[in-house]
């Protein structure tokens, strides 16, 4: 059995906690957030945390 490897890559950098839900990925750099926390980014006039592109929703 191979060890056991945590992968954080459903991790949502907005409310730092585990994506739940539907899943939006950046379009640029395919960082991974939840819909919601996009969304609210989005209409808060906030970017990608990772590559600061704006969100298109
Ligand atoms: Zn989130
Ligand atoms: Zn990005």
């Amino acid at each position: 059995m191979p060890p056991p490897i945590e992968i954080k890559k459903d991790f949502c950098l907005f409310h730092k906690g585990q994506i739940k839900g539907d899943v939006y990925e950046c379009k640029k750099c395919g960082q991974p957030y939840c819909l919601e926390c996009a969304k609210k980014a989005s209409l808060e006039g906030k970017p990608c945390i990772k590559c600061k592109l704006a969100f298109f929703l």
